[in-house]
């Protein structure tokens, strides 16, 4: 997990096309009355996570479990004034109404890791999703019985590890290198956690930091710094409702699902563990990993268009994937 598995990038991105609610919250406030009782959250503009199997598509949310806290490791290349900032970020978190804790540990098995990409930028680091921000990758674990039996309301599903990059500089209108000023790192460790914590996608709208708007990001940070308490009405209705809580199912051909079917009866059948889900604006991906840690992924595209058309479900398997299920399953 973490930056080992780059080979595809699954990670959240600030789609234009987005639409103002990607599913139907309404419903989601009817089981979970503490949800109707935050106001003006925007929830409904997050990106579900996505679990095909059996004919069905399932979108789901997750999130970490509440009560022990949640390990995070700090840059090793922190300054002492950087990781102060880090610090402050994670506490406005803490303080934000979610019920969550964090305590820094290393190494982690499971937990938040936060590191400072490289300054050179090539082809094979993580790109920001803003000339000025970060990236994140937050891993969703499915109970593999999810795979064998019809989801349920509530999936047996919570995020056990994230990623969070963060860029010590951006870029100006000139495309010059601008070192980030400390409101700006703040805001961008905000919104990155908001992530890892479970929370994909960019609300166009909304006092939130999980909003696509630089400038607010920014602001909040500015505020942040300044020792004003933090909220995030779009976070606290995440914690509102339970890990896994289903928003949606949606029926497509049985074809349509078969790669992830085949997958979770190879997992059985050779042990591997899995899986692991990731969901970005652009893509998803479902991971299974074997003993010695190697990684059979399987990809979604398209998100945007697969949440206005679920029916149009395809999901893809890497070169490693398709060999282990032809391996698997050897043709007559
Ligand atoms: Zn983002």
């Amino acid at each position: 997990m973490g930056p080992r598995s780059r080979a595809v990038f699954v990670a959240a991105g600030c789609a234009l096309a987005c639409a103002a609610t990607n599913w139907n919250v309404s419903a989601l406030e009817q089981r979970f009355p503490a949800l109707a009782g935050i106001n003006s959250h925007q929830l409904g503009a997050s990106t579900p996570y996505l679990l095909p199997s059996r004919g069905v598509l399932t979108l789901f949310l997750c999130r970490w479990p509440r009560g022990p806290a949640i390990p995070v490791s700090l840059p090793p290349d922190a300054t002492a004034e950087e990781r102060r900032l880090l610090e402050m970020a994670l506490g406005a978190w803490e303080g934000a109404g979610l019920g969550i804790r964090f305590a820094i540990a290393e190494p982690l098995a499971r937990g938040i890791e936060i590191r400072f990409a490289p300054g050179a930028e090539t082809e094979s680091q993580p790109q920001p999703e803003t000339p000025q921000a970060g990236i994140t990758f937050a891993d969703c674990a499915v109970d593999p019985e999810a795979l064998t039996n019809l989801p349920g309301p509530v999936l047996p599903a919570r995020i056990v590890f994230a990623t969070v990059w963060l860029h010590r500089d951006g870029r100006d209108m000139l495309g010059r290198r601008v070192a980030h000023t400390p409101e700006e790192l703040i805001g961008t460790a905000l919104h990155e956690l908001g992530h890892a914590l479970g929370f994909q996608g960019h609300p166009r709208r909304g006092d939130t930091v999980m909003n696509a708007s630089v400038d607010s990001v920014r602001r909040i940070g500015r505020r942040v710094k300044a020792g004003t308490h933090f909220t995030d009405t779009t976070l606290r209705a995440l914690y509102s409702v339970s890990s896994g809580a289903v928003v949606r199912q949606v029926t497509v051909s049985p074809g349509r699902t078969a790669p992830v079917d085949r997958m979770a009866s190879a997992a059985r059948r050779l042990a591997l563990s899995g899986p692991i889900l990731r969901v970005g604006d652009r893509a998803a991906r479902l991971d299974w990993r074997d003993s010695g840690g190697r990684v059979y992924p399987l990809l979604i595209l398209g998100i945007p268009e697969l949440l206005r058309a679920p029916e149009t479900l395809r999901v893809h398997a890497l070169r490693s994937t398709a060999g282990l299920l032809s391996s698997a399953f050897p043709s007559p």
